[in-house]
């Protein structure tokens, strides 16, 4: 049986269509699989485990009908939902992961990451990470009301999309030493990760030693996952259908 992996689906309610395409994911792939692995960012944002809005609270409930069915769903943090806790697992079923964190999939010792603590050239964004990821940033934050909460999240949203456009390319990319490091400090020879929205199978060489480094893709245009089964990854990707698009 497979397992799967996602990540950067930033589902959101101003774009049903990724929803939508999800929901049909898990009920026609990930129920078939032997696990799910959600590598951050499944939401666009998440301001606490008690954010009532709808379309979450959809995705929530088929997450939770999929680990029902047995089948197990693991998550990592993203840089977008880094705030999802306790509340958000007894919902769902599924397991918060630390990031990074070493696995074995059927005897193959892979990093899993979301992959935004490997852009270390984007300085400004660590500077940020740091600060949104401390224990007291987070308890003051989720102490605030539920709306407050959501317009500070859409402010930080629009700031995001603004530094996005502002930088050159390689800095919103991994760079290379951090890879390097990370290879070496857990003695690895896989990384899969997402963030980056560059969906590739890197080949590349740490200490004459071939590694790989997977990147998978974001949810944006199309579906996007990676597929483990019988010792070979596979990228694949879900067309989105034309008239969804055209509606959406
Ligand atoms: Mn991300």
């Amino acid at each position: 049986m497979a397992r799967l992996f996602v990540s950067d689906l930033h589902l959101d309610a101003e774009r049903p269509q990724a929803t939508e395409q999800f929901l049909e994911f898990l009920s026609r792939h990930a129920a078939q699989a032997e696990a799910l692995y959600i590598l951050g960012d499944l939401f666009e944002a998440w301001i606490g485990d008690d954010d009532p809005e709808g379309e979450k609270a959809r995705v929530c409930i088929a997450l939770r009908e999929l680990t029902s069915g047995g089948v197990p769903c693991f998550i990592l943090h993203g840089n977008r939902d880094f705030l999802l806790s306790e509340g958000f697992c007894e919902r769902t079923g599924s397991s918060l992961l630390p990031d990074p964190v070493v696995v074995e999939l059927a005897g193959d010792r892979v990093l899993l990451t979301h992959g935004d603590a490997l852009c270390v050239d984007d300085h400004a964004y660590q500077e940020l990470r740091s600060a949104v990821r401390s224990r007291e940033w987070q308890r003051r934050f989720l102490s605030l009301p539920v709306a407050v909460r959501a317009q500070l999240a859409e402010r930080a949203r629009a700031g995001s999309r603004a530094h996005t456009a502002r930088a050159v390319p390689y800095i919103m990319d991994v760079n290379a030493d951090a890879v390097a490091a990370a290879f070496r400090a857990t003695q690895v020879r896989r990384i899969i990760h997402g963030h980056t929205h560059r969906p590739a199978v890197h080949e590349l060489e740490v200490d004459g030693q071939p590694v790989q480094r997977i990147v998978l893709g974001a949810w944006y245009e199309q579906g996007s996952y990676l597929h483990y089964e019988d010792g070979r990854y596979e990228l694949r990707e879900l067309p989105r259908r034309r008239a969804e698009r055209a509606a959406g």
